[in-house]
């Protein structure tokens, strides 16, 4: 009997298990796994990929301004509208100026210059606390002179300038002829490097590739620009810095003059098959070889009729020519 009971109470045990599910536990894991590893995949994977860009491109809209703002800027920045009429360049001293610069630099509309700052603009001029101006390093301000001299450029030199918002330059000079025969016109104030790269540039390159652009046109006898040393901002720089006119490191170019009497050629985006078109291209390109930033006609709305050329110093020699 005990025998008997035994095997039945085995048997039983052993019927237990699938008849109570306990085996449950086995096939478990599957049909939870499942579902917890797909069903995440395609819903929660969406929601984690917004939460986790919307931290990470939050912020960098935040952050990035000034740093991409600063890159892309510095050319930019250095460039504004050439003032209404040549030889005013130097009428300038106040960063006021600036504002109304830096907004006809965004909006081709607010170009005019005179134009009341904004608040933002306003209040943005203020941290500006820029040193005085940077000073010139002696042996190579007097080689810089010597060079310009050697050249034939006349110039004047000048009493430092040194205007409020940082602008200024420490030895500026008064230049009204590049070379022997090429005058700069009006008189500009400016850095000497500024000037000497300007002159380089005409008498090695820009002199030649006008005769070969206009064979039949008197020689080249004179660049008109429109603004040189002025206290200014930069145009779209936000955080308030000022120009590279503000340094005399800068000068926009609006024309220029063959011969004498003669109708001078106006800087202008040309893209026609035309001779002064192919010169104009060719003068953005000589450009680049001796300035750091060119900003050509047309490269932006603030740069129709004028070509900013500046000397400023980037990390790694970088060159910002559009
Ligand atoms: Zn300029």
């Amino acid at each position: 009997m005990t025998k008997t009971i035994v095997r039945l109470a085995a048997l039983l045990l052993l019927a237990l298990p699938s008849l109570t599910g306990l085996q449950l536990p086995a096939r478990g894991p599957l049909p939870d796994k499942r579902p917890e590893s797909a069903a995440p995949s395609s819903d929660a994977v969406p929601g984690a990929e917004e939460q986790a860009k919307e931290p990470a491109e939050l912020p960098t809209p935040q952050t990035r301004p000034r740093p991409s703002a600063a890159d892309p800027a510095k050319p930019d920045q250095t460039e504004r509208k050439p003032e209404a009429a040549p030889g005013q360049d130097n009428t300038r001293s106040k960063p006021q100026e600036p504002s109304s610069d830096v907004d006809g630099s965004k909006t081709p509309p607010s170009d005019k210059p005179g134009k009341p700052a904004k608040d933002s603009e306003s209040a943005e001029q203020q941290p500006p606390p820029d040193p005085a101006p940077q000073p010139e390093e002696p042996k190579a301000l007097a080689a810089c002179l010597a060079d310009l001299k050697a050249i034939g450029a006349s110039f004047e030199q000048k009493a430092g300038i040194d205007d409020d918002g940082g602008c200024g330059i420490a030895a500026p000079i008064a230049v009204t002829k590049l070379l022997p025969d090429v005058t700069l016109e009006p008189e500009a104030t400016l850095r000497c490097e500024t000037a000497l790269q300007l002159a380089r540039m005409t008498r090695d390159m820009l002199k030649p590739a006008a005769e070969s652009a206009f064979p039949d046109k008197p020689k080249l006898t004179g660049i008109r620009h429109a603004s040189a040393y002025v206290c200014r901002n930069r145009n779209s720089a936000e955080n308030g810095k000022v120009s590279e006119h503000a340094y005399g490191n800068a000068i926009d170019i609006a024309g220029l003059r063959f011969g004498e009497g003669e109708q001078p050629v106006m800087i202008a985006r040309q893209d026609d098959g035309t001779a002064e078109a192919a010169f104009q291209r060719a003068f953005n390109a000589i450009a680049c070889l001796y300035f750091t930033t060119v900003l050509s006609p047309g490269s932006d709305p603030t740069h129709q009729d004028h070509m900013h050329l500046d000397v400023i110093e980037r990390k790694s020699g970088f060159r910002y020519c559009r």
